[in-house]
């Protein structure tokens, strides 16, 4: 008795593998009928014996290629026909597309070991791949997802690839990026005015120059590389010298997992992402290692790692036998430069050689940075290996939206029925370059979802490059979002949670309500609307946003408000320049030029500005990163703290911690010792703060969110000190920071426009 049955499979099932590996198991199962791409995702006619329909559907649920991901599955009966065995269809284009392109998947192990066999027709060939890995939202110049529109249409197959792109048997059966020496991309080595040198073998000559302590610029899967050699302090000083770059931290590619230990400290969840398919730069505490300059994260027990994702990679750290710095190829802070005219352009007087190649990337994307908080990880940058990943909504939005996003570490956010795709990383947007690439960024989603948005969110901030952004738009329906509300939004959305929930956000700076700058909330949150409950004592900026590059301002405004004007051996304080002390003393007295800030973010870098003697932040964040750091690991107690009521809202008062920790540093305690009680002090008082807040409007689910919690001690602390109360979440699939915020804007614009 034969029957029929449609499957129609929705999530991430384009360009990883699905549909070979579902001509497979149907031929296996003697099924006849058919698999195809369409607009919502795979589907599959299937006609034969119950038995093995019944088993079709069971592996489907259960088993798949690595790289995919099904959000839903739905089968119905259809009346039974002929079919001439089983086959893969042509798929169907279509409007309403709801299926985006997949994210970049890096080498999968089967590929890596055909380079490095010199029998393999691939042997040494850096752009191998298959259905399971290789380039793909990169390379992406429309939907749905196939090679005629990826920019792999130029290169035609040899009959070999061709061969194996037809044999739905094969590993590279549809693989839309396949090719080999014979008929796909080369490499091309350019010295620095871009003259070919018509090297034999670039790679090897790129190693034997970065050995030599050379900047090479390599062109990678979503922009160039400038790679030196990570070993030598030369190399690394002529890179930041050039790249005017001084003490930012530069990521570093080592070989494999072996190599990743001897720098590093590296637990299992921490390994799990540095090889995860994703690959991205993961950060872990650095080991005191001789492979390693110190000039490649000066003054930072941290260090950024990450594996090879492609094959290039793979052979390139192969024939250098050291680590690598790769950072992303700019000028300091302008976007990651991608196309081939525009690095020789920009890059000649950082670069000694260009390692390039005729395949173009069509998206640029950066590498994406996590680390691993509370045993899991948590995105600090959310590009490459990500991006466009669809994040699914527990409802669907009404119309579709674009969200804009924030200021700095920019990310934009489109949703359309049940999912939100985040886009990549672009940036600090107060760059023309870096707007630039937005705009086109945006274009380029729209067109890969096939979604004009209806409803555009923006934040409140009304200097924000994205607001003007926004307000430019030509959609009518636009929708202002408080900074943290956003924030508090995001993680509702990635967590799918319903109702009000207690969101605790702290972060560097977002304009408030009442127009000053907030940044230490408790808020009572849901998609619609918030109430703020509790808040920090704020601190004045002297000389507003020149205060966070000099936070020894922040430091002396703390002094000041701590001791009522009259702190203890101001001069005692190293960071505190005394000329430019005085000044910045009577400016605070008089109120003039000093905005207040309720920013956590602040508080760190005044406090560590006054314990570890640095006044001067080199890039944003910079101190206050060393002092969540500073924190010793055996190191525990407790400073006393204030909790004021004004009407409605909590205020936390950190005078008296202020007070006491100045005294302990005045008294020759350990930096190390003094910022580990400050972590413990801020993780009992927001506890205690919440305990009040949750008394006051109900005990809700509580989320942590807001860039301060990169910070692994105080996310871990606050986390564990809360869950007796309830549950309590943190980010998993979109940063905590600025960098997650769209996805909350596209919750809240969603729920206030229904
Ligand atoms: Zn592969
Ligand atoms: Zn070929
Ligand atoms: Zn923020």
């Amino acid at each position: 008795m034969h029957q029929g049955r449609r499957i129609e499979v929705v999530g991430i099932v384009q360009g990883v593998g699905f549909r070979p590996w579902v001509y497979r198991v149907a031929t296996q199962l003697g099924l006849q009928g058919q698999v195809r791409n369409d607009v919502s995702g795979v589907t599959v006619e299937a006609f034969g014996e119950p038995s093995a329909l019944d088993g079709l559907v069971q592996a489907l649920s259960s088993d798949h290629p690595p790289a995919a991901e099904i959000r839903s599955l739905r089968w119905t009966e259809i009346p039974p026909r002929e079919a001439a065995g089983f086959v893969i269809a042509p798929s169907l284009p279509g409007t309403g597309r709801r299926v985006s392109i997949p994210a970049d998947l890096a080498t999968c192990p089967a590929c890596v070991e055909e380079i490095f066999d010199p029998s393999d027709r691939r042997h040494r060939y850096p752009f191998t791949n298959c259905t399971d890995c290789g380039p793909r939202f990169t390379i992406a110049l429309d939907a749905p997802y196939d090679r005629p529109v990826t920019s792999m249409a130029g290169f035609v197959m040899c009959d070999a690839c061709q061969r194996e792109y037809d044999d739905p048997l094969d590993r590279r059966f549809h693989a839309q990026p396949n090719a080999c020496p014979r008929c796909g991309p080369r490499l091309q080595l350019l010295d620095a005015h871009g003259r070919d040198l018509k090297s034999a073998d670039p790679l090897h000559e790129v190693a034997a120059a970065l050995r030599a302590g050379s900047v090479v610029a390599v062109k990678g899967l979503g922009g160039y590389h400038l790679a030196v050699d990570a070993s030598s302090p030369e190399a690394v000083r002529l890179l930041r010298e050039r790249k005017r770059r001084d003490a930012k931290p530069f990521a570093v590619m080592v070989r494999d997992l072996r190599e990743a230990r001897k720098l590093a400290t590296i637990s299992e969840p921490e390994a799990k992402l540095l090889e995860s398919v994703e690959r991205p730069v993961v950060l872990l505490r650095a080991k005191r290692a001789r492979a390693l300059a110190p000039e490649v994260a000066p003054d930072n027990p941290l260090v950024g790692l990450m594996l090879p994702y492609t094959p290039l990679h793979h052979l390139l750290l192969a024939d250098v036998e050291r680590p690598l710095v790769m950072t992303s190829a700019n000028l300091s802070d302008e976007p990651i430069v991608f196309e081939e005219a525009e690095a020789l352009d920009r890059l000649r007087d950082i670069a000694d050689l260009f390692l390039t190649h005729d395949r173009p990337i069509v998206t640029r994307c950066d590498d994406s940075v996590a680390r691993v908080v509370a045993g899991a990880p948590v995105l600090l940058r959310r590009s490459r290996g990500w991006v466009p990943r669809p994040i699914p909504l527990a409802r669907p939005v009404a119309r579709p939206v674009l969200a804009c996003g924030a200021q700095l570490k920019n990310t934009f956010c489109l949703a359309a029925g049940d999912v939100a795709v985040l886009g990549p990383h672009v940036g600090d947007l107060d760059q023309l370059e870096v707007h630039r690439s937005y705009e086109e960024s945006i274009d380029r989603m729209q067109r890969f979802l096939g979604c004009r948005p209806e409803v555009i969110a923006y934040d409140l901030h009304p200097d924000y490059a994205s607001t003007r952004y926004a307000l430019d738009r030509p959609e009518p329906v636009k929708v202002a979002v408080q900074h943290h509300h956003a924030h508090v939004a995001s993680a509702i959305a990635e967590h799918h949670l319903d109702g009000p929930v207690i969101g605790v956000v702290f972060d560097g700076t977002g304009y408030g309500t009442d127009g000053s700058a907030w940044g230490g909330e408790v808020l009572v949150a849901s998609a619609g609307a918030f109430q703020r409950c509790a808040t920090l004592r704020p601190v004045a900026l002297a000389g507003g946003e020149r205060a966070i590059r000099e936070p020894w301002r922040i430091g002396l405004a703390l002094l000041l408000d701590a001791y009522d004007g009259d702190p203890p051996g101001l001069w005692n304080f190293p960071a505190i320049p005394e000329a430019a002390g005085v000044l910045v003393r009577q400016a605070l007295a008089r109120g003039v030029n000093a905005p207040k800030a309720h920013g956590m973010g602040r508080l760190f870098d005044g406090v560590g500005a006054l314990v570890l003697g640095r006044g001067t932040s080199r890039y944003e964040g910079e101190v206050a990163l060393a002092w969540n750091l500073a924190a010793g690991a055996g190191a525990h107690g407790r400073y006393p703290f204030g909790i004021d009521s004004r009407g409605a809202l909590l205020e936390l008062d950190l005078r008296p911690m202020v007070r006491a920790l100045v005294e302990e540093h005045l008294a020759g305690v350990p930096a190390g010792h003094l910022s580990a009680k400050f972590h413990d002090t801020l993780v009992h008082a927001t506890a205690a703060l919440v305990g009040m807040v949750r008394e006051r409007a109900g005990g809700f689910p509580m989320v942590l969110t807001g860039g301060c919690f990169q910070n692994a001690r105080l996310a871990e602390g606050l986390k564990a000190a809360l869950e007796p109360e309830g549950k309590v979440y943190l980010h998993r699939q979109v940063p905590p920071g600025d960098g997650g915020i769209a996805l909350g804007q596209v919750m809240v614009a969603d729920a206030t426009t229904r």
